[in-house]
């Protein structure tokens, strides 16, 4: 399957990002992602669709071909795993079948940190993979649930990525990391998914006349366009701690813990996020 089998040493983490499809990865943990890489953790990416499902000129096993393809081009730019389950987009079921493969690439990559979805979102494969990753948490440590695949004798701690959902409530942005200086990377690796990027996704949201046809033009675009999203002054209303924390910082990522799996506290955040500005 592809994926990073363990840590090397016990200073080394093991990173897993849980999506729905090939892309949400890139676009909401990217810049974080390349930090750990930098300090020489292990990232792994998971992909709970194929992507089949989401262009408008292409669809059903080309098309889950082709985003294969695009995600294993990010996985080598970046040094990092991509895995991409076999599952329909848009059809995603928290079946007790996807629980156990999560739960098996959880254990095999042995992650002492898990990012996904929140649990409410437009999406619902994102909001499938959520309840899937949180119905999987308890179960990581269970012997007799996959035994094939040996339980993990710590419990991984779980944390959402940001998004703009404000019911039934906001997101939090407990835990903030400054992207700045892996922004530029990040849009250049999220660039490898052209079927989304600069097809897809400029398609259903009615701006497909504005891409670019080179890819220097295209990938300066899509910086332009996308990267408001990461914007720092979005989140400096919900800070705690003082905005002058946040001074000179253009670019940021932020999580929101989950109550299940591990707990993310004051002794291990800085563990967990050697570069995370704690909001907690
Ligand atoms: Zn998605």
């Amino acid at each position: 399957m592809g994926i990073i089998p363990n840590k090397e040493n016990d200073e080394q983490l093991s990173i897993l990002f849980i999506g729905a499809h090939p892309d949400d990865a890139d676009i909401q943990f990217g810049g974080t992602a390349l930090k750990y890489l930098q300090q020489g953790h292990t990232v792994n990416y998971v992909s709970m669709t194929n992507g089949d499902a989401g262009h408008h000129m292409q669809g059903g096993g080309a098309l889950a071909q082709r985003r294969r393809r695009e995600s294993q081009r990010v996985a080598e730019f970046m040094g990092i795993h991509y895995i991409v389950l076999d599952n329909h987009d848009g059809e995603l079921q928290p079946t007790v079948e996807n629980r156990h493969k999560v739960i098996q690439i959880i254990r095999e990559v042995k992650a002492n940190l898990v990012i996904t979805h929140r649990p409410n979102d437009y999406h619902a494969d994102h909001r499938n993979t959520s309840l899937i990753v949180q119905d999987a948490a308890y179960l990581i440590c269970v012997p007799n649930v996959v035994p094939f695949t040996p339980r993990l004798t710590f419990n991984p701690v779980i944390v959402y990525h940001q998004d703009r959902f404000r019911k039934p409530y906001p997101f939090v942005p407990e835990v903030i990391v400054d992207v700045t200086d892996t922004n530029d990377k990040k849009f250049e690796a999220l660039s490898f998914h052209e079927s989304q990027v600069y097809e897809w996704l400029p398609f259903i949201e009615g701006y497909l006349d504005e891409v670019p046809t080179t890819s220097e033009e295209r990938l300066n675009w899509l910086k332009a366009k996308w990267s408001p999203m990461f914007n720092t002054s979005s989140f400096v209303a919900d800070l705690k701690a003082s905005a002058d924390t946040l001074n000179g910082v253009q670019y940021i990522e932020a999580f929101e813990r989950c109550e299940y799996g591990g707990k993310l506290t004051h002794e291990n955040v800085k563990t967990l996020f050697p570069f995370g500005i704690v909001n907690f």
